[in-house]
């Protein structure tokens, strides 16, 4: 150990049953954004992004394209690493729930909350939307029977299912919220999850059966059930803290002490519609196998286009490599930070991104040109070395507000994307006036000079 603050910071992982599109890359940039601003204030940074590659829509959408499940994973987890070095990702570790370190991390952590008796054999009877892996009660689904998220037709189910005693944390859970304000991210999405909280927690189901689903992590202790996509998704940010060893004996597994790791992560970036799963089944799991929580959780909002949402249905999704392609990915990157306010929702037009692209140009671009022919042409060229006045003292007030705040509140981040726009223009105006009048009597150097 080196002394130097650590930071681990991740996205969530992507499921692998489709192509990376501009919600995907708005919260990895995001992240990417606060790694490599960490890294520069003398972090050591781990930043982990990756796939979820377990579940029943993978194993249907396989199966649609006449795939082996891995063999459509494999395929997925490639396009989002191609994606993700064209937009200038600087991930340490691309993670993949296939990967064998992952999946016995998994089967350790689920026999670890078995050893402690966090977990019991029970039924299941009721309403299941396969699309989206969950379980609705006849209440939620109305009478046409329909899943609350995607609309589809539900099914009903009844099956053994295991169960981990969430409802055991509530209190817990909520405390820890109340104490630290600051844990949830932006306050409305903490609010979101007290409210929720307010009704009585449920246990959550983690296994299902075999019979129905087969692509997933068997459970270490019923090799007929497989762990429920979303705890088996969840438990990445711990592999890839390095946290727990698997392979050695249990009660020496890294459960009792993660001194030298990485956990507890720092900061979990994610878009609001997987909130819940982040903010109460990940603290109440790791409660239960007796781990620290993650420090802070990042909700971000939607991209819609328009005033509608962003849909493969609706053929309105709007593909970033497209657009990088055409205006280069620091356009792409300087749009998404600088238009969606960190934790709101915003509306992509290709107006909106015109207008932030010209924004790069004509202040910040302006600015460049305008310094660098003001310096060969008063200054032969050379940087002086004069000095500091004018901006000097708000860069200064800047950086310093904006490194006090970059991990403390990562919902900083948008504002400080606006500062070095308001700067520049003031820098702008600032050249204007102080433009020296003798120049235009220099006729060696400026032949447009009309003072000949
Ligand atoms: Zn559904």
């Amino acid at each position: 150990m080196n002394g130097r603050p650590r930071a681990y910071l991740t996205t969530p992982i992507y499921y692998a049953s489709g192509e990376p599109h501009l919600g995907h890359a708005y919260a990895t940039i995001l992240t990417d954004v606060l790694a490599r601003f960490a890294r520069q204030n003398g972090y050591d940074v781990l930043f982990q992004t990756g796939t979820d590659e377990h579940g029943q829509k993978i194993q249907a959408e396989a199966e649609k394209r006449g795939l082996e499940p891995i063999e459509l994973c494999d395929t997925m987890a490639e396009h989002f690493e191609a994606a993700w070095e064209r937009l200038d990702i600087s991930h340490d570790r691309f993670i993949r729930t296939t990967e064998e370190e992952h999946k016995a991390v998994v089967t350790a952590f689920l026999q670890r909350l078995w050893d402690r008796d966090q977990i019991y054999e029970g039924t299941y009877s009721g309403w299941y939307c396969v699309s989206d892996e969950r379980y609705w009660t006849e209440k939620d689904i109305g009478e046409d029977k329909r899943c609350q998220i995607c609309g589809k037709p539900v099914t009903f189910v009844e099956e053994k299912n295991y169960f981990f005693k969430m409802s055991e944390y509530q209190d817990a859970l909520v405390r820890h919220i109340e104490e630290n304000p600051g844990w949830i991210v932006p306050e409305v999405r903490r609010n979101e999850i007290l409210g929720f909280l307010r009704q009585p927690l449920t246990d959550l189901s983690i296994s299902r059966p075999k019979s129905r689903l087969s692509w997933g992590v068997t459970l270490p202790f019923d090799e007929d059930h497989v762990a429920y996509v979303w705890v088996d998704a969840l438990i990445n940010y711990l592999t890839g803290s390095g946290a727990i060893d698997p392979s050695a004996a249990r009660e020496s597994q890294g459960f009792d002490d993660v001194t030298g790791s990485w956990w507890p992560a720092d900061l979990h970036v994610l878009g609001k519609d997987i909130l819940t799963t982040h903010a109460v089944y990940w603290p109440t799991l790791l409660m239960g196998v007796g781990l620290p929580v993650p420090r802070r959780i990042l909700s971000h909002g939607w991209w819609v286009v328009g005033d509608t949402k962003m849909s493969k249905s609706l053929g309105n999704v709007v593909d970033p490599l497209e657009l990088g392609e055409k205006f280069g990915t620091d356009a792409v990157r300087w749009y998404l930070m600088r238009e969606m306010p960190t934790g709101g929702d915003a509306s992509y037009t290709p107006e909106r991104f015109l207008t932030r692209y010209n924004e790069l140009a004509n202040v910040l671009g302006n600015l460049a040109s305008r310094v660098t022919s003001m310096i060969v042409k008063y200054r032969d060229g050379v940087v002086p070395d004069a000095a500091g006045r004018g901006l000097d003292e708000d860069i200064r007030r800047t950086l310093s507000t904006v490194r006090a705040r970059s991990m403390a509140a990562a919902k900083a981040s948008w504002t400080s994307h606006a500062r070095p726009m308001a700067m520049s223009k003031s820098a702008s105006l600032g050249l204007r006036r102080r433009t020296p009048i003798p120049s235009r009597r220099s006729t060696k150097r400026s032949p447009r000079s009309p003072a000949a």
